[in-house]
């Protein structure tokens, strides 16, 4: 296992996140498989890892517990804990905090953050009064380092830096995200305050674990055995700012997978870097309908549809993740995709031949799921 020193510490490279953890039976939803979940622990702290991720809401609230049972086998200073403050969930922090050392049946938290700081929760959490709670209870010796994750606007992150000096901070930090969004620009933040990164959503919610077919066989042929999914771990590794990447294991088999990759602990190469960040792009040109919303189409349909703007949410939805397709649901009945009656007069009159259609049946399916 590789170690990164913070403040003295030797803190492993690769973090166990508790979010995904397997559940009985593998619904979602249902209680965690304790004893898989629990091997899974066990095998990660025999490889090195020290560094277990989870938070109030994760798995219904069930999260802490297994995390501080199943580390309970170990010396209190052999690992650390992260957990998250969520003003959501019960904006009394005082009961939250006691929840959670109760929980995890633990007397401190190693790092503890603020859950999900961004644009529209900037002002709650920086009004509430929890920060300067929290920084009574750092200097209690109850809670040892104080950050917070954050899913913002760069701006809003560069608010946040200027209230304290936060010990770190946890971004989504990947190679699409970074190519597409504003990890580069939050990472550089970070970089130049001199604050320590820990990664979250290191494959984008597993989506660079996947990848389709095409785009895997790419990495496949730069090295054949080597997982999809290392690529995205060996890239986040690489960055000098980077703390701890963090991965939300489901499996034995990823667990695996991860030990190995941070084993060997072998960044990319600024050519590797260059060709995994290309694979980004062919896959986000590979998925996604190219529609150029010149909207030649609009006038033409019976129904009325907004055709590109539908067409943009259904392109979101390949990268994102399928809650990108809720915002349709916003839209009254008669103008979401499953009011398409498929006459075609759409695509006749594209200029790209775009068969809207069949993406049109595709997202009404999902609608009916997002319904249930
Ligand atoms: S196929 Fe659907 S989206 Fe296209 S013009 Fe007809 S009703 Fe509108
Ligand atoms: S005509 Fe084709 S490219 Fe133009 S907005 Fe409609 S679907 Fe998109």
């Amino acid at each position: 296992m590789i170690y990164k020193d913070f403040q003295g510490e030797k803190i492993s490279r690769l973090g166990m996140g508790n979010m995904r953890l397997p559940t009985v039976g593998g619904e979602p939803g249902s209680p965690i498989d304790y004893e898989q979940a629990k091997s899974m622990i066990d095998e990660l702290v025999r490889s090195g890892v020290n560094y277990f991720d989870t938070a109030y809401i994760y798995h219904g609230g069930k999260s802490e517990e297994f995390v501080g049972k199943a580390l309970s086998d170990y010396p209190r200073e052999s690992y650390h804990v992260a957990t998250k403050f969520n003003l959501g969930a019960n904006p009394d922090y005082r009961a939250q905090f006691a929840e959670q050392l109760s929980r995890l049946g633990m007397d401190y938290i190693d790092f503890y953050l603020l859950h999900g700081v961004g644009d529209d929760s900037f002002e709650g959490y920086t009004g509430c009064g929890c920060i300067e709670y929290f920084e009574e209870q750092k200097k209690a010796g109850r809670i040892r380092w104080l950050g917070f994750s954050f899913h913002g606007s760069p701006d809003t992150l560069r608010r946040m830096l200027a209230i304290r000096k936060w010990d770190f901070v946890q971004i989504q930090l990947n190679y699409y995200d970074w190519v597409f969004g504003t990890a580069k620009e939050q990472y550089e933040i970070l970089a130049e305050a001199g604050i320590p990164v820990v990664v979250m959503e290191p494959a984008h919610g597993g989506m660079l674990a996947r990848l389709n077919e095409k785009t895997a066989a790419k990495l496949k042929a730069m090295d054949p055995e080597r997982s999809v999914a290392s690529w995205a771990m060996r890239w986040a590794m690489g960055l000098e700012g980077v703390q701890v990447v963090l991965s939300g294991m489901s499996d034995m088999e990823q667990a695996r997978d991860n030990i190995a990759t941070f084993a060997e602990g072998k960044p990319l190469t600024a050519e590797e870097r260059a060709a995994v960040e290309q694979v980004a792009a062919d896959y986000r040109t590979d998925v996604s309908v190219p529609c150029t919303a010149c909207r030649y189409c609009t006038d033409g349909c019976p129904m009325g549809l907004e055709i590109p703007k539908i067409l943009a949410a259904y392109n979101a939805s390949k990268v994102e993740g399928p809650w990108a397709l809720m915002d349709l649901a916003k839209l009254p009945e008669d103008k979401r995709p499953s009011a398409c009656i498929a006459c075609g007069a759409c695509t006749a009159a594209c200029p790209q031949s775009i068969e809207v259609p069949k993406y049109m049946a595709e997202m009404a399916e999902a609608e009916k799921r997002f319904r249930r």
